[in-house]
This record gives structure tokens, C-alpha cells and sequence, in this order.
């Protein structure tokens, strides 16, 4: 491809029209420096059109309330079997005193993930385990939106009580969940999922659950674990099914719809041996991840305008840096992070709102405190809460 065509597909970018895979294809191609500046370009004056110039965090905490996991994904470091070395579990006061902590430190949202226990159950139940992790938390704080329990935990929840996905998200939705973190989406190919997590929902059901969850009105986030073992046709394959996905929840006239993507680059310093090796590196190439940053915007971002970069993953440094490649948003404080900082990321595992801050201002751009659903938060003076 020579520099004018290039030009061409983001020129049409730029007026507004999506990109088709093929092109997706040709863009995630390009090594050139020229070209991949040009990308770049083009993907900051389309998040300035699509989402405005203000760069957006969220005060979150994660309360990832066990690791014991019935599953071996091959990037996962977090998992344990049940009594194994390094694994927890979570009881209720725990939870309600890390929730306690969080609204003291002034998040607005505590996100909830957790290993698929089977042992986690009620009466032999595991829905109302679930349901009694959503009501410790918004018994007491009614006021904090939950963004809890991804589509792999939603077909666990369903496995083991035999239940329909709508009627796991209906009851889980019913005791207060108001957001579905769109995790364990990896990357929506079931050729790579038998490879990385061969024991995952495959690409299909996890379409559906998000989708079922729109239907119900209860929004989800996007997300795409990149930089292993996947091709370029594979990563746009992927956000094709994204901006599929969203387009029928618009086009269905749904209120629910995914309300962001996140770039989640693969960390494998201390994942399982078989995969480390076979992708060869233990920390994110950050061209690679800002590239396809860039190139997320330009597919996504008529559909699904907010792009977020993983300061986990890539340090805060690097995430800052994705700011000018098509991102408008910085991701959360998160308090507590475990899963890829087990798997050896750099990134730490607590952000105070001040460091992302001055981070966006680095960038000479406003900052604004948002909440789960990218509404405005008036923003108080910040207490410090990483220890
Ligand atoms: S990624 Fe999630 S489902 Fe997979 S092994 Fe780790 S905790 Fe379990």
C-alpha cells in the first residue's frame, strides 16, 4: 500500500464512515513510522470529535473476592486451586470493609470480579452466593454503582444452577448490579481461545451474554486481551464483533450498551510457562499496544466513543501516551489490583486520582472525575489512599 491510499482510508475515517475489516487490516499492517503517525493522527482528531478533549478517570476499587478457580487459562498467574499456596477467599466483613474504605476514599464504584469457585455456594446454590456479594455491598451503600461479574461468570452462575443467562443477569440485576464488565472476551477467535483459555465460554456465548445483558438493560464495558498469540485479522475480527455488537443494541433501540473499550496488552512475566514461552517476552511492546490503540478509535469510535488504555498493564507513563493515539479516558484508581500484577505487570496496583491528574495535565489537557456510566462527578479534594 503506498502512502495515498493509506491517506484515503483515514480521510474517509475522518468524514465518517467506518472502517471495513479489510482496511482495519491494512492500518494494523503499517510499520512505517510516516504511516503509523498518520494513524495516530488521524485516531486524536477522531476521539476529539467523538468524545471532546477532556480526559475523564473513574475512583473505583476492585474487590476481586477469591482466586480460587476451577479454570487454567494459560495468561492467568492469579488463579489457585482451594488450599493451594496464595490462595484467598474473601468473607462478608472483608468485603464490607474494603467497600467501607473505598466510599470513605470517595469512589464512586467498586468493581467485583472473582475466580469461578465452585465451592462458592448457598444451600447448594451458587446464585444466591452471588447475589449475597451484591446485597453485603448495597445493603450498606446503596449509592455505589456496582460493576460486577463478567459473562464467564454470568454462564458459571448458569451452569451450575441450571439457569438461562437472562435469568442469572435478571436476578443479578434485581439485587443491584448496575454494570457488566465485559472481561474474559480475550479475543473473540475460538481458535486462539483454545489456546489461551481452552476452558472459557468461546466467542459465541460470550456475543450473547453481553448482548442479553443490553436486552436487559444493563450496560457492559468492552474489553480485548492483545499481543500474544493472536494475528492482525484476528484482533479486527475482534472489534468487528464489538461494533456488531453495539450496533444491534442501537439499532434495537437499547438504552444498555457497551459504554467503553478497554486495550488490555498481555502481561506474561509470571503467566503459566507454555504460553510465556511461546510468546517470547514478558512485558507489552508499547508500539504495538498504541498502534492498535489507534486503530480501536478509528474502527470503534462512531459506535463506542470512550477508549481506554490499561495503566496496569502499560505503567502510567504508557497509558498517558495512549492518550494521544485515540484514547480520551485514563481508567480507574482501582485500589486493589491483583490479577495482572500476579501476572508481573509494572504498572503497580493502586493510582491515586492525583497521579492521573497530573498525568493528563502532562498532556496540557482538562481532566474531569466521571463515574461508571461517563456521567460527570463533581470532584472534592482528594484523600490519599494508596498505602
Ligand atoms: S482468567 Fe479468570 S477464569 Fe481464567 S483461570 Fe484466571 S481466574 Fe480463572
Amino acid at each position: 500500500m503506498n502512502h495515498q491510499s493509506l491517506e484515503r482510508i483515514l480521510e474517509r475515517a475522518l468524514m465518517g464512515y467506518d472502517l471495513s475489516p479489510p482496511e482495519g487490516l491494512l492500518l494494523l499492517q503499517q510499520t512505517d513510522p510516516n504511516y503509523t503517525s498518520s494513524i495516530c493522527h488521524t485516531a486524536d482528531r477522531l476521539r476529539q470529535k467523538q468524545a471532546g478533549d477532556t480526559i475523564t478517570y473513574v475512583i473505583n476499587r476492585n474487590i476481586n473476592f477469591t482466586n480460587i478457580c476451577e479454570q487454567h487459562c494459560n495468561f492467568c498467574a492469579f488463579r489457585r486451586d482451594s488450599g493451594e499456596d496464595g490462595f484467598y477467599w474473601l468473607d462478608w466483613t472483608q468485603i464490607l470493609e474494603k467497600t467501607t474504605d473505598a466510599v470513605n476514599h470517595g469512589a464512586t464504584e467498586i468493581c467485583m470480579q472473582g475466580g469461578l469457585n465452585p465451592e462458592a455456594k448457598i444451600n447448594g446454590q451458587s446464585l444466591p452466593y452471588y447475589i449475597k456479594l451484591v446485597e453485603t455491598i448495597k445493603q450498606e451503600f446503596p449509592q455505589l454503582h456496582l460493576h460486577a461479574f463478567s459473562p464467564q461468570e454470568v454462564q458459571f452462575i448458569a451452569r451450575e444452577d441450571s439457569l438461562t443467562y437472562a435469568e442469572v443477569i435478571t436476578a443479578l440485576t434485581d439485587a443491584g448490579v448496575n454494570s457488566m464488565p465485559g472481561t474474559a472476551a480475550e479475543v473473540l477467535d475460538d481458535a486462539v481461545r483454545r489456546v489461551i483459555c481452552p476452558e472459557k465460554i468461546d466467542s459465541a456465548t460470550w456475543l450473547e451474554i453481553v448482548g442479553t445483558a443490553h436486552q436487559l438493560g444493563l450496560p457492559t464495558t468492552s474489553t480485548m486481551l492483545s499481543g500474544h498469540i493472536e494475528t492482525p485479522q484476528q484482533q479486527i475480527t475482534h472489534l468487528e464483533k464489538l461494533r456488531l455488537l453495539q450496533q444491534k443494541a442501537v439499532n434495537q433501540g437499547y438504552t444498555a450498551r457497551i459504554t467503553e473499550f478497554i486495550l488490555l496488552p498481555f502481561v506474561g512475566k509470571e503467566a503459566p510457562q507454555t504460553l510465556r514461552k511461546r510468546v517470547g517476552r514478558d512485558q507489552p511492546v508499547l508500539a504495538d499496544a498504541l498502534l492498535l490503540t489507534a486503530i480501536a478509535r478509528i474502527y470503534l469510535g462512531n459506535w463506542i466513543p470512550n477508549h481506554q488504555p490499561s495503566w496496569v498493564k502499560l505503567g502510567l507513563a504508557g497509558a498517558t501516551e495512549a492518550l494521544s493515539w485515540g484514547s480520551n479516558d485514563i481508567g480507574g484508581t482501582l485500589m486493589e489490583e491483583h490479577i495482572t500484577t500476579m501476572a508481573g505487570a509494572i504498572g503497580g496496583t493502586c493510582m491515586e486520582a492525583s497521579r492521573l491528574q497530573t498525568a493528563i495535565a502532562s498532556l496540557n489537557r482538562p481532566y474531569q472525575q466521571r463515574d461508571t456510566l461517563y456521567q460527570p462527578v463533581s470532584m472534592k479534594a482528594e484523600q490519599e489512599f494508596c498505602v
